[in-house]
């Protein structure tokens, strides 16, 4: 059977993971084009939900630890502590990861293609996360710091600090027992977003003592996914996080890139409509309900952001985090949110009817 050339421009989970699924079938000649010097190499906390293992496998050998425990503050106290039977994830190493999925396709690194160029009549991939030119403008900033620890106790646990003087949060994601990541992510420039940083690793009795290995920042697009950018002109596509792929209210990109690239790869191989197979994974939904709960965060009072925070069902807030909704479990679920539920109720049922 007469091959066909499939052009990737970029390297991170979406590019890779769709190379990795095309190139079970002999009838795609792949080439990957990538501008660092190996995968996985812009900055990411690399924690990931189990769920990805569905969509591409993740080898034992880029595990760094396996994720039993979920806790949640808020304003330096406990809010939430949730123990998973099994695993809810893994912290990654992402390039390994990412060089397992693409063993076997041929990849360009330090190759630089603004032109996105393809030969007439192939598949061209925009991979390249948000430097796309086209990608959605609205972003919130991130910074993260890898530290050296004498001994971290709870590898299998990662955190989540929330302070309502700030719309994003804090993550702590242990690597080893001797190296931690730990970031903040936010509507704030990169300068305050490190002096913020720097005073909440100050404050942590264990972070306080660790030493910096590096310090790393970068956008992360918080609007959604666009339906328009997906498939903008035949034979041209856009996944990942060049089209929206995160989810807004936690920053959440690799799994939901990966699944935009599952959707292409499934539209590629039946001959479906690549933007068809992405409505059909519920996508579009849960991003826009994100993208409306975090505009409401951002327009409220400091108090009101804690307490929707605190009176959000405990059981519900991982699923809302990671998508895993309908439009029943989330009406279900904001009837239940406290003394904002009726108004958050009427703002979304007039959002979501438009
Ligand atoms: C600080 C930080 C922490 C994060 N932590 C997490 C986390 O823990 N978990 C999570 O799920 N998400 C996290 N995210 C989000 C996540 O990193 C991204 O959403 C995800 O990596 C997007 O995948 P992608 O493949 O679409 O794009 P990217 O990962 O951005 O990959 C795009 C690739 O394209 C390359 N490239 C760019 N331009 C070109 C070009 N012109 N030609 C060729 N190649 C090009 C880039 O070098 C890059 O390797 C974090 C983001 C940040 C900034």
């Amino acid at each position: 059977m007469a091959q066909r050339d499939v052009r990737i421009f970029g390297a991170g989970p979406a590019g890779a993971s769709l190379a990795y699924m095309l190139k079970k079938e002999t009838k795609w000649r792949i080439k990957v084009y990538e501008t660092l010097q190996r995968p996985g190499m812009k900055p990411c906390g690399w924690a990931v939900p189990k769920e990805v293992e569905e969509l591409v496998p993740i080898p034992p050998s880029a595990v760094l630890t396996t994720i039993r425990r979920v806790r949640v503050y808020l304003d330096g106290l406990l809010l939430y502590e949730f123990d998973v039977d099994g695993a809810w994830g893994y912290v990654v190493d992402k390039p390994k990861w990412l060089s397992h999925l693409l063993s076997g396709v041929p990849v360009e690194y330090r190759r630089r293609t603004p032109e996105f160029n393809a030969p007439q009549g192939s598949v061209r991939v925009i991979a390249v996360g948000h430097s796309y030119p086209k990608a959605p403008k609205e972003r919130i900033n991130a910074v993260q710091s890898w530290l050296r620890v004498s001994s971290w106790r709870e590898v299998d646990t990662i955190e989540f600090w929330f302070d309502k003087n700030l719309v994003g949060y804090y993550w702590i994601f242990p690597h080893t027992s001797e190296r931690v990541d730990v970031g903040v992510g936010g509507f704030k420039t990169f300068s305050e977003l490190r002096g913020l940083l720097s005073s909440f690793i100050k404050r942590h009795p264990v972070l306080s003592s660790g030493e910096k290995i590096n310090e790393k920042g970068a956008s992360i697009i918080a609007s959604g996914l666009e339906r328009e950018l997906l498939n903008p002109e035949p034979n041209t596509y856009v996944v990942g996080e060049a089209a929206g792929a995160v989810f807004p209210l936690t920053g959440e990109g690799i799994r939901p890139s990966i699944m935009t690239s599952r959707a292409l790869a499934n539209a590629l191989q039946r001959g479906t409509s690549y933007v068809d197979e992405v409505d059909r994974m519920g996508l579009f939904f849960s991003m826009k309900v994100h993208r409306i709960l975090l505009e409401i965060l951002r327009k409220v009072k400091p108090e009101q952001r804690a307490q929707v925070l605190k009176t959000m069902k405990g059981e519900w807030v991982l699923d809302f985090a990671l998508g895993k909704f309908t439009r029943e479990t989330l009406r279900a679920m904001l009837l239940n949110a406290g003394p904002y539920s009726k108004a958050l109720l009427s703002i979304f049922t007039s959002v979501l009817q438009r």
